[in-house]
């Protein structure tokens, strides 16, 4: 038995197998070969073998998501196959004489770059596209198979870190847990994981060679320990636990229904956050009064083009019916940071966090920006959706999202497509949005306060850096009381303000909010009703 000390960032326990989920990391070096006809017969081979791959992810995408969202993989079989594609590569071997993994690399930027440069959209995102090609034939050089993420029973996933990229895309119903060498609690991993309802520990430390896939592991997000191969003991306890914790959870069930009220009648909403519609489950499981924050961007991410307009329109149309009537706040698109999508290109950044993100990509590539508001004006007409923006800095920002949301109405109202206007309301999450608030109150209809954004920003402080956790303190006073001076100046206007970031489920504050006036808590949904017992409880 071995055991790892790690940061919960999900308390739950998880008995199971793990499933060592490791990053292959190919450096591709430049060297002389003697035989360049034989390069280029190796690197037919490793293009016949990505190309097998290719069909074997096409029929299982057709099975499982359908044709239209599979067709990618045909476009990657044929990008594979293009006589441009494939000559430059050979030129490449037999002019340089140097090996197939080196001339496939080089081949795969130069498209790429080329394929980016393009005026038209549709070319500019087969930029991405070569370069998954590419990379994957260089894979197959290397003699490397694909991980396969489809496991046959439910498992602990052991990683070294996990982009929310990875995480999204991995099958929600055969996780256990999550186990991470790396990663920061704020995270949007972590944040998802929270999310989903499973348990998750990251900053384990240990080596993942050390580990092979199918060993016995359980996870405790109460103790913070990940212990490997457990004794028959250890598992009888915490099989145990794991009984307590539903029959705690049975308890807390009891309460559904019921309001979130103080004893003395103060009341406050709580809503749920979703990162995607398979969660809106576990917000009504756990009674919520609505969803207060769904994640759209991660409509955007780990897959390899933009959603289009009727993809989004039908997902937006699902909440809102599955809700049936309770809001649905839909935050626009806020990528960028840790939330990349290789498709859109945007490129590396020194500080990603103070960069090119969330509403100044949507006020720049406008069309992107469009396509989201038409679809959540069409899906609004089936339910109670608003909208919301986020990384507000300035009213001129808001001045400008109204026009643009005017536009498209107006494009919506001459097309003779039905639409409905909405609540819009922006995410509290920078200083300058504080300092302003007085002014914002005015041109919108609520607010909704990051304080996982708002808390990086004011302390100066990367959400990111796992090395920072424990200087990155959400209760530092001039966080309390940002957010008191921001519920003021939305209650001088007459608007309502809720808290969106993971403050908003800290026990050890509620009663805070409850004071303060905060009008809405959106949490992951397994907090929903531990919060509703604690306001219950209020004097
Ligand atoms: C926040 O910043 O608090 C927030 C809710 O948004 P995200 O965590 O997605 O940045
Ligand atoms: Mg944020």
């Amino acid at each position: 038995m071995k055991s790892v000390k790690a940061k919960a960032v999900y308390k739950g326990i998880a008995l199971g197998r793990i499933y060592v989920l490791r990053k292959n990391d190919y450096t591709v070096k430049r060297t002389k070969i003697d035989n360049p006809e034989e390069e280029i017969k190796r690197m037919h081979q490793a293009k016949e073998m990505a190309s097998g791959q290719l069909q074997n992810l096409y029929e299982k995408a057709v099975k499982e998501v359908g044709e239209s969202s599979a067709a990618i993989f045909e476009v990657h079989q044929m990008m594979l196959e293009d006589d441009d594609y494939v000559e430059s590569i050979e030129n490449i071997i037999r002019t340089q004489q140097v090996n197939a993994e080196y001339a496939v690399a080089v081949t795969g930027d130069n498209f790429s770059e080329m394929f980016a440069c393009m005026d038209d959209e549709y070319m500019q995102a087969r930029s991405a596209d070569v370069k998954d090609i590419s990379e994957r034939i260089v894979r197959c050089l290397f003699g490397g198979e694909e991980q396969s993420t489809d496991f046959d029973e439910p498992v602990i996933i052991v990683a070294d870190d996990l982009a929310p990229s990875e995480t999204v895309s991995l099958d929600k119903e055969k996780i256990l847990a999550f186990v991470t060498v790396h990663g920061s609690t704020n995270s949007h991993t972590a944040i998802l994981a929270r999310t989903m309802n499973i348990p998750a520990l990251i900053g384990a430390e240990m080596d993942l060679e050390e580990l092979h896939s199918g060993m016995e592991a359980l996870v405790d997000g109460f103790k913070g320990v990940f212990l490997l191969e457990p004794s028959e003991e250890v598992k009888a306890d915490a099989t145990k636990a794991m009984e307590k914790e539903k029959e705690k959870q049975a308890l807390l069930h009891q309460l559904k229904g019921k309001e979130n009220v103080t004893k003395s009648g103060k009341k406050i909403k709580l809503f749920a956050n979703i990162g995607s519609i398979s969660d809106l489950g576990y917000a009504l499981e756990n009674d919520a009064g609505g969803v207060g924050l769904f994640r759209s961007e991660f409509l955007y991410i780990g897959k390899d083009a933009l959603p289009s307009e009727e993809e989004q329109f039908r997902i937006y149309k699902q909440a809102a019916q599955n809700m049936a009537g309770k809001k649905v706040i839909i935050r626009t698109l806020d990528i960028g940071a840790d939330k990349q999508a290789d498709y859109l290109q945007l490129g590396k950044e020194e500080n990603p966090a103070l960069g090119y993100r969330a509403i100044r990509i949507c006020l720049t590539k406008t069309d992107i920006f469009k396509t989201q508001l038409r679809a959540l004006y069409r899906a609004a007409a089936y339910g109670n959706i608003s909208i919301m923006y986020p990384m507000i800095i300035s009213t001129e920002e808001v001045e400008q999202i109204k026009k643009i949301s005017a536009e498209v109405k107006k494009e919506l109202a001459e097309e003779n497509v039905p639409y409905k206007d909405v609540e819009e309301g922006i995410m509290i999450e920078t200083p300058a949005a504080v300092m302003i608030s007085d002014e914002l109150a005015k041109m919108v209809d609520f607010f909704s306060i990051g304080t996982n954004d708002l808390t990086q920003y004011t302390l100066a402080i990367d959400r990111q850096n796992e090395n920072l956790d424990l200087f990155y303190n959400p209760h530092h006073k001039a966080i309390l009381k940002m957010i008191q001076i921001a519920t003021d100046n939305a209650h001088k206007e007459g608007k309502w303000i809720g808290i969106c970031g993971e403050l908003g489920a800290d026990p050890e504050l509620t009663e805070t909010f409850v004071n303060m006036g905060i009008d809405e808590l959106s949490v992951a949904p397994s907090s929903i009703l531990k919060l509703r017992k604690i306001i219950r409880e209020l004097p």
